[in-house]
């Protein structure tokens, strides 16, 4: 069984991260999605379970795709679902410097490897802070974001 852990902070999940995905779950028998609960980026826009049921409702339909939180190091997260990969998606160069650290640091961790899914240039410049400051001003990211991603960004409304 060949089961990929995917990991980030999804906030929110968009298109970019919906390729790797879909990707991953041709490569392997299992994907594993997991939302981190503490995001290094002070306060994020939608909580943990938030954003954990927009992933689940723009992976639906894909049977071998999970999603879990991630509130421990990735490896340790790993460990626990026994994945024998971690995914990564890369989107230029300037992703690939702290890409390759964690990598190394994940595998020294653990002799765990990971993959990085080059993204198609269509969603090369897709970062879930952009689509933040986008969706806050009111901007249109129907076509950059699943379905449900969209509504909850209009939900949330713009800042006061
Ligand atoms: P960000 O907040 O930068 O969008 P995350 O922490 O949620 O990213 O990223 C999780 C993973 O998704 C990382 O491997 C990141 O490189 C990847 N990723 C982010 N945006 C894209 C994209 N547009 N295409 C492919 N992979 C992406």
């Amino acid at each position: 069984m060949r089961r990929a852990l995917f990991p980030g902070s999804f906030d929110p999940f968009h298109n970019g991260h919906l390729e790797v995905v879909e990707r991953a779950s041709k490569l392997f028998d299992e994907v594993v999605v997991a939302a981190m609960r503490n995001p290094q980026k002070a306060g994020p826009l939608f909580s943990l379970e938030e954003r954990m049921d927009l992933v689940r409702l723009a992976v639906d339909g894909m049977q071998n795709v999970s999603v879990v939180a991630l509130a421990s190091l990735v490896v340790d997260l790993a460990r626990e679902v026994e994945a024998n990969v971690i995914v990564r998606g890369l989107r230029a160069v300037s992703d690939f410097e702290i890409e390759l650290q964690m990598a190394q640091m994940n595998r020294e961790l653990s002799g765990i490897d990971t993959l990085f899914v080059p993204t198609s240039s269509e969603y090369s410049y897709l970062s879930s802070k952009l689509i933040r400051e986008v969706a806050a001003y009111g901007g249109n990211v129907s076509s950059l974001v699943p379905k449900a991603v969209d509504v909850a960004l209009r939900e949330r409304g713009r800042p006061s």
